[in-house]
């Protein structure tokens, strides 16, 4: 498994490649839960992927430190995104994607209800 630390983002798995933010090793116990999480990955998309993401069991250890890393490296952000470049290609995180969609689904009936 092959690690490359990028300017942006938090973690992401593609494959046998781990992209990581630069800045995580300036904390080693939050590279530590993030290296841990997306070692779990599977490297493509599954169900068990998503519950993966969804409990973020390796994350909500240090979720405080976590929270303040987030706010203050606003590079991080862009992980939330569905669509991401990592390693010179566009890739579409389908757990995101999901997540997305249903939020996408709750605002427009929350707005077609009001
Ligand atoms: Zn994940």
């Amino acid at each position: 498994m092959k690690i490359k630390y990028i300017n942006y983002g938090t973690g992401n798995r593609v494959g046998d490649t781990l992209y990581l933010y630069k800045e995580l090793k300036k904390y080693p116990h939050l590279h530590e839960a993030v290296l841990l999480h997306e070692k779990r990955h599977t490297g493509r998309f599954s169900m068990f992927d998503f519950k993966l993401d969804i409990r973020n069991n390796e994350l909500s250890k240090v979720k405080n430190d976590w929270s303040k890393f987030i706010i203050t490296h606003p590079r991080t952000w862009i992980n939330y995104l569905p669509i991401v470049k990592l390693g010179g290609q566009w890739t579409i995180d389908i757990s995101l994607s999901i997540i997305w969609i249903a939020f996408a689904i709750m605002f427009y009936i929350a707005w077609t209800i009001i």
